[in-house]
């Protein structure tokens, strides 16, 4: 019974330094979790880019070869110079366009159909639910903007701490709770988005009948592992008011 009193006794001193320290940890682990799967996604992306598949054609061909055949020749096809840390493709909604990085436009790498054939799914997206992509775009942005208030605010909660208005130490706390859970959520519907973008891709690819079964279950391959990434790019877009994890896109 002492030993319990003198347990809540500690708590109900160091709770906010408590608070604090288990924050540390999450922020510390989430920052490992979002470097690692990284790292991991990262290491495959070459191999895929290393892998040559029997297509005749380029990443360029196999685009405009998918919006001649299923979108109409509605779809654009740019190809875009990669900076680092930039993403190797993406799909703009507002002008119907696939961009595709030159790292990847003239190989006909499997790398090279996953990424183009991933945007592709995102157009399929686009043109089943027009509002879907924009929706989210928002959202995104929204959360980054949010997630630029953590650093301020963690720092208010520390210092607070050291004064009389403590007090604030905990509406700071709760501020970044909420953050994490709005941007959780948010992230939750991007990997539902994602998820799809990719299988719609996969059908894409076989619809096509030009790729063998084995071609695609590279690409399969390679969008799955591109999933681990989601959850570190959760981590990610959380932390990155730290400068501790990689800022860098996929697709
Ligand atoms: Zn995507």
């Amino acid at each position: 019974m002492k030993n319990m009193d003198a347990f809540l006794q500690f708590l109900s001193e160091y709770y906010l330094l408590i608070i604090l320290g288990i924050i540390i940890i999450f922020v510390l682990a989430g920052i490992i979790i979002a470097n690692y799967s990284y790292e991991n996604f990262s290491d495959e992306f070459e191999k895929a880019k290393q892998t040559i598949s029997g297509f005749n054609g380029s990443a360029v061909d196999l685009a405009n070869f998918i919006s001649y055949k299923k979108f109409n020749r509605e779809i654009s096809v740019n190809v875009f110079e990669k900076k680092p840390n930039t993403s190797n493709g993406s799909y703009v909604p507002a002008k119907r366009m696939v961009n595709i990085s030159n790292e990847l436009a003239n190989s006909n790498s499997i790398a090279s159909i996953a990424i183009t054939s991933h945007e592709f799914g995102h157009a399929c997206q686009h043109y089943e639910n027009p509002k879907l992509l924009e929706r989210n775009y928002k959202l995104s942005k929204a959360v980054h903007i949010l997630g630029l208030l953590n650093w301020p605010l963690f720092i208010i909660a520390v210092i607070m701490l050291f004064t009389d208005y403590f007090q604030f130490t905990l509406i700071c706390l709760g501020m970044i709770i909420l953050v994490f859970i709005f941007a959780l959520t948010l992230k939750y519907l991007t990997i539902k988005i994602e998820k799809d973008a990719s299988k719609r891709a996969i059908k894409l690819l076989q619809e096509l009948e030009l790729f063998s079964n084995k071609e695609i279950n590279q690409v399969k391959k390679l969008l799955k592992s591109a999933k681990s990434t989601y959850i570190g790019d959760f981590f990610r877009a959380l932390f990155s008011w730290t400068g501790m994890t990689h800022k860098t896109k996929i697709f």
